[in-house]
């Protein structure tokens, strides 16, 4: 079997800064279950496809020309050939795909492609569902957690240092909505594996995630 690490956890937590950096320092591919539905939401939206219409959107699931490249400067992602990696960043394509996210067909459509991301040498796989249904067996399970109020304050820091003004109240909202949605929906809800490790990395750095998470799949 192809070894895969899961982590999971809610939205901000820096997932995707820990698995690109375990990725990297174990040389193996990194899946960013995210990005798919993202992807999959600016699809359906370019493509007139309401974002309610299971039937619909579940069948442009199993055709959605998308495509990970790897480059000097990382990941891009790429619809129809396309360069979308920052199109798919934006507040409302993140709101638009936690909205196709919590239904049951698109999620079904979505995991055979997902689980062709496990080949050699090994996947690092980062979702909210990799450890409890994507990749059920998976050896090593992380999830890593913060509280709501720690990921507002590191959202508001990488905004300023964009530039972007944002309201620190508006940002937590939107934090604790998205989390709310994520952990309350009836298919594959936010939340831990019962073989899970999980990481809090509330008072943590990101060395100190790093460290961590490469102890539990070195243990
Ligand atoms: O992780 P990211 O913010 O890019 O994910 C966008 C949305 O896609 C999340 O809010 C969540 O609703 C959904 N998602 C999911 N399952 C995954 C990854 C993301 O439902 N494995």
């Amino acid at each position: 079997q192809i070894p895969v690490v899961t982590v999971d956890g809610p939205s901000g937590v820096g997932k995707g800064t820990l698995c690109e950096s375990l990725a990297k320092h174990l040389q193996w591919h990194l899946l960013d279950s995210g990005a798919i539905y993202r992807v999959l939401a600016l699809s359906a939206i370019n493509q007139h496809i309401p974002l309610d219409n299971e039937t619909a959107l579940a069948k442009h699931a199993l055709t959605l020309p998308l495509e990970f490249k790897t480059t000097e400067n990382g990941v891009i992602v790429l619809l129809n050939r396309i360069d979308v990696s920052s199109n798919i960043r934006s507040q409302e394509i993140g709101e638009a795909a936690s909205k196709v996210a919590p239904l049951a067909k698109v999620r079904e459509a979505l995991l055979k492609r997902q689980r062709d991301f496990r080949t050699a040498p090994g996947l690092v796989a980062d979702g909210r569902d990799m450890g409890t249904v994507v990749f059920e067996d998976a050896p090593v399970k992380i999830f890593l957690d913060a509280s709501a109020q720690a990921r507002a304050e590191r959202r508001m820091k990488q905004l300023q240092q964009k530039g972007i003004c944002a309201k620190f109240g508006e940002i937590l909202q939107e934090i604790t909505q998205r989390d709310e949605r994520d952990r309350n929906r009836t298919i594959a809800p936010l939340r831990p594996a019962a073989d899970a490790f999980v990481i809090d990395s509330t008072d943590l750095s990101i060395e100190e995630v790093f460290d961590q998470a490469l102890g539990v799949i070195k243990s």
